[in-house]
């Protein structure tokens, strides 16, 4: 099989995908033609990114995003909403139908503003607020000392257990019921095992706290039956939609119906103005295709290439944080490999593979210069990858990081060619043929 060189793409810009772009704005058209081809050449993962189908992007492209619709549908500020009331009726009915909940915000422009809102609707500023630790997989906005929630709320955080890499719930109750926070945050970036829903809840329920569940990576794990439910237990859940729900950049907020009205004035008008209407359609789109049986295999698929990615690591000698995985998230400890994340992201990036060095718990090193690297499965199993194809995945990432211990840049040219060759042969959703 012949393919362009991938090192040199993009070979011209993609003019067929985009003619009034190329035409009107060549600079910016050659691009994002350039992302396409590198979207379709390498291999993709970050545990947090997908490929979108071509409908939700065609949805988030509409000229839904000419329209102010500050409100809610049936009591806007704005006239005018004979077509953007209905697509948002539709995003929310079909949240609450995907996921099972009483109410849904669809309005968020992202993970970060969405869990703000939280903070807003449930907590004064001053108020102690509880989360993961961001260095032990947990979020910025749980309470994490440089961001407004560690800034304006006082934070205190748990993390996992040194021995075993799990959240340890006699810490967790221990320090709920010395510091009663007014949120607890459950969920987090770097988590390869499940959330335990239940007994995150039982902590709350002791401590006086409301639990909000931040399912941001694993949204699409939950709505495809891959990952137990938090409906049952967190009080407030929180996502984005971008991630393995696969739909547009966007966030939603979801609760029973006794906290709707919080939730609600905390988003509009408490911290945003008029919602992207365009990504609301998106996100309608999106868990349209989440409501699909094929979703559910996708779903399980996903978690399925997790473990087979994970066991064929270990089979090669690779630290996996916690041993291992329950979702769509792997957190390798390099340190026995004698190569820094840092060292063994930029080397797999040149190899076509797409990681990002992250923190390991108790990670010696600096945040911008951790020990660990951060893989996740939800973009290769959208393109089709299966299982069969993992151990081969295993294998370039380790002769990749052997290659950056080596300084070994011709291995790496060589990994990056055998990456192209599969990617040619699994195209991704929503990516032109070029
Ligand atoms: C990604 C993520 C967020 C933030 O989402 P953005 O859209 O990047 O602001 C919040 N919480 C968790 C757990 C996440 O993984």
């Amino acid at each position: 099989m012949t393919h362009p060189s991938p090192s040199s793409s993009p070979s011209s810009p993609n003019t067929l995908s985009h003619p009034a772009l190329a035409a009107q704005d060549p600079e910016l058209a050659a691009l994002v033609g350039a992302e396409e081809q590198l979207q379709a050449d390498t291999l993709r993962l970050i545990p947090s990114e997908n490929y979108v189908s071509t409908a939700v992007l065609e949805a988030s492209g509409t000229v839904l995003q000419n329209k102010y619709s500050e409100g809610y549908p049936g009591r806007r500020y704005y006239e005018g909403q004979q077509n953007i009331d209905p697509v948002e009726r539709l995003a929310v009915d079909r949240a609450k139908s995907v996921f099972g909940v009483e109410h849904a915000n669809v309005q968020p422009y992202s993970g970060s503003p969405a869990n703000l809102a939280v903070y807003l609707a449930f907590a004064e500023p001053g108020d102690t607020v509880m989360g993961m630790a961001l260095p032990m997989g947990g979020h910025l906005t749980h309470g994490w000392g440089v961001s407004a929630t560690g800034k304006w709320f006082r934070g205190v955080q748990y993390g996992v257990r040194h021995d075993t890499g799990l959240i340890d719930f006699d810490e967790v109750r221990d320090l709920a019921l010395k510091e009663r926070p007014k949120l607890i945050f459950c969920g987090g970036t770097a988590l390869p095992r499940t959330i335990d829903f239940a007994a995150f809840a039982e902590i709350a329920r002791e401590a006086g706290s409301v639990l909000v569940a931040d399912i941001a990576h694993i949204a699409g794990l939950i709505a495809g039956g891959a990952h137990p439910s938090p409906v049952p237990h967190a009080d407030v859940i929180s996502t984005t939609t971008h991630k393995t729900l696969r739909g547009p950049r966007g966030a939603m907020l979801m609760s029973r119906e006794e906290h709707a009205k919080a939730i609600d004035k905390a988003v509009f008008p408490g911290l945003q103005g008029g919602p992207h209407n365009q990504t609301t359609a998106a996100i309608a789109v999106a868990l349209h295709e989440a409501s699909q049986p094929s979703f559910r295999d996708y779903a399980h698929a996903v978690v399925a290439n997790a473990r087979a990615l994970a066991e064929a690591l270990l089979a090669r000698g690779f630290d996996l944080v916690s041993g291992g995985t329950d979702n769509h998230l792997i957190l390798m400890d390099l340190t026995p490999k004698d190569v820094p994340g840092k060292v063994a992201a930029k080397a797999l990036d040149r190899a076509g593979i797409v990681v990002n060095y992250n923190t390991v718990p108790y990670d010696p090193r600096k945040p911008f210069d951790p020990s660990g690297v951060r893989i996740g499965t939800p973009s290769l199993t959208s393109r089709g990858l299966g299982t069969q194809h993992m151990p081969t995945v295993a294998e370039w990432i380790d002769r990749g990081v052997a290659a950056a211990r080596a300084g070994d840049e011709d291995a790496l040219t060589k990994i990056r060619s055998e990456v192209a060759d599969l990617m040619a042969a699994h195209p991704a959703p929503g990516l032109p043929t070029h």
